[in-house]
């Protein structure tokens, strides 16, 4: 009888080694194969989630500026790597290439202007999850969140700028098409992480961030008004989970239409993103200002 017990539990704990050693095994590969959206969701529960983010805010490189200690704006090109965004309809642009052009003009000048510190989600062609950028806004604690997307339509015609800001309900159908669509796979999986999210976010300050991006949304559409062409209404409210999990005031920025020849032929030159890239170094100062000294 003694015998057979501990036979039984010499079974029983190998058993449980090999389980072990297997779900450990499994978390490795699905670790190794590469940063989709589903292995990050799942490393966050285990916590390694960190581990990834610390990776990604260590490539980030924040410019000073002339004073010290002022806020940092936190500047997104949307796509890269693997991820192209979508094409130009000369066959002659990426919008990733496109996104990472305009971020870099932007940073550029507001480094120059040095009325705020400036940092990058990415400074070259590499692919980020929508939650590692989100991780680097709230791991630099920046005071402001800006994503540049280039915006593509079946219908050729359509052209000029969106700016989308935060919100739990779309401003139109269209909207909502979209914010699934940038959402995407990410979007999807970080579902689950989301409701983490919005515990330990409050009511109050989620609706102070929806607002807060709503007035940044205003104010650099006013900037641009007259030297960008505009969409006919060109403040659009949508969910997007990038924005929402950057936990700052965030909008995300839609340059105007690769898919309208016009469009792409002034946005795939400096000259011809110039004017939308000064908008938004004004409204993003002086958004900036009026927050840090109310
Ligand atoms: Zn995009």
């Amino acid at each position: 009888m003694e015998r057979k017990r501990r036979i039984g539990l010499i079974i029983g704990g190998m058993v449980l080694a090999v389980v072990l050693l297997l779900t450990f095994l499994a978390a490795r590969s699905r670790t190794a194969e590469d940063d989709t959206g589903l292995a990050l969701a799942g490393e966050a529960r285990r916590g390694s989630l960190t581990v990834e983010l610390d990776k990604a805010v260590a490539d980030v490189r924040i410019r000073e500026a002339r004073l010290p200690g002022r806020p940092i704006v936190l500047i997104d090109p949307g796509h890269g790597g693997r991820d192209p965004g979508a094409p130009g309809v000369s066959g002659a642009s990426r919008e990733k290439d496109l996104t990472l052009a305009m971020a870099s003009e932007l940073a550029d000048l507001l480094a120059q202007r040095g009325r705020v510190r400036v940092a990058m989600t990415r400074e070259d062609d590499k692919y980020l999850s929508l939650e590692q950028r989100a991780g680097i806004a709230r791991r630099l604690q920046a005071a402001l969140f800006l994503s540049i997307h280039m915006d593509s339509a079946p219908n050729p015609m359509a052209r000029g700028a969106t700016i989308y800001s935060l919100s739990d309900v779309a401003s139109s159908e269209e909207a909502a098409r979209f914010a699934m669509a940038e959402n995407g796979r990410d979007g999807a999986l970080s579902s689950e992480a989301d409701d983490t999210v919005r515990a330990l976010l409050s009511d109050v300050a989620l609706r102070e961030q929806m607002e807060d991006s709503a007035n940044l949304a205003e104010r650099l559409l006013r900037r641009a008004a007259g030297s960008v062409e505009l969409r006919p209404r060109p403040h659009q409210f949508a969910a997007f989970h990038v924005l929402r999990r950057a936990e700052t005031p965030a909008v995300l920025v839609e340059a105007g239409y690769i898919s309208n020849a016009d469009d792409e032929a002034k946005l795939m030159t400096k000259e011809g993103r110039a004017p939308l890239v000064l908008a938004l170094a004004q409204a993003v100062e002086a958004d900036v200002a009026t927050r840090s000294n109310p």
